[in-house]
């Protein structure tokens, strides 16, 4: 069940205003703590005894980094509130006194400024809702997503490319290996993709795999490397470490 709220509700002055100017000075506003700790009094119930059973998520680019592993997180949560901020952002003192009695987490979710916390807020929603049982048709597609956690030949890996019908499209065939019914052929044609991807787009990650981490940070780990996966590595370029060749 969802439920949106106007913070303005709980901003008692003639104007409804929930913003003032920085202390310390400097440019723009900041977001006044008196309507967000009345909205969160209202919005999470004290629970009887310990902490409240909700979670405060805050987004902020100076926030911890959202991921998928922060994605299926909160898709076991009960009760998830999430504190848009605008301006400059919230007062400090908001999530510091939150804190004192629920779980706060300040999330990013990427290395840019938005001018509101809403669409950051949509992007956790569809990622933590998706996870939940019922939402998508086959369970497995999200585990075998990029970062899904499966144990498919992408799992830990950026997902390789996908191909439906026709098979031949604008001059373009699938790769024949996809149409064989041969599934070891296929599941290590995808694998291989999947690396070569990864080695592309997120020289980041390729260069923890072929040091020999499995764990990318992002999600579920890689099923260990196999001489095959390692030359896949080393021909886009990410040779096995040092260190990964003593062993
Ligand atoms: N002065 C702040 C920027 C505030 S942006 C700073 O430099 O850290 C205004 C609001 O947009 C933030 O309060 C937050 O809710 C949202 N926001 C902006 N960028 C975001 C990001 N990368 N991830 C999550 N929320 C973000």
């Amino acid at each position: 069940m969802f439920g949106v709220h106007d913070l303005r509700t709980w901003a008692h002055d003639p104007h409804h205003s929930v913003d003032d100017t920085p202390f310390g000075g400097g440019p723009g506003m900041v977001m006044r703590p008196e309507p967000w700790g009345e909205a969160l009094d209202a919005l999470v119930p004290a629970a009887s005894s310990g902490p409240a059973t909700a979670r405060l998520v805050l987004p902020s680019p100076a926030g911890k980094p959202f991921t998928q592993a922060t994605a299926a997180q909160y898709a076991g949560e009960s009760h998830l509130v999430f504190g848009c901020g605008r301006y400059e952002g919230i007062d400090a003192r908001v999530a510091e006194e939150a804190r004192a009695r629920m779980a706060v987490d300040e999330v990013t979710i990427g290395d840019y400024v938005l001018a509101g916390g809403e669409p950051a807020v949509l992007v956790i929603i569809e990622a933590v809702c998706r996870l939940l049982p019922g939402v998508l048709g086959n369970t497995e597609s999200a585990t075998d997503d990029s970062f899904g956690g499966g144990t498919g030949p992408m799992a830990g890996l950026i997902e390789g490319p996908a191909y439906t019908r026709p098979r031949d499209w604008r001059g373009r065939t699938v790769p024949p290996v996809l149409l064989s019914g041969d599934h070891a052929a296929i599941w290590r044609w995808r694998r291989d993709a999947a690396l070569r991807q990864t080695a592309a787009n997120r020289p980041d990650l390729a260069a923890r795999l072929a040091a020999g981490h499995l764990e990318s940070g992002l999600g579920a780990p890689s099923a260990p490397l196999d001489a095959r996966d390692r030359q896949v590595l080393s021909e886009a370029g990410f040779p096995p470490s040092a260190e990964d060749m003593a062993h």
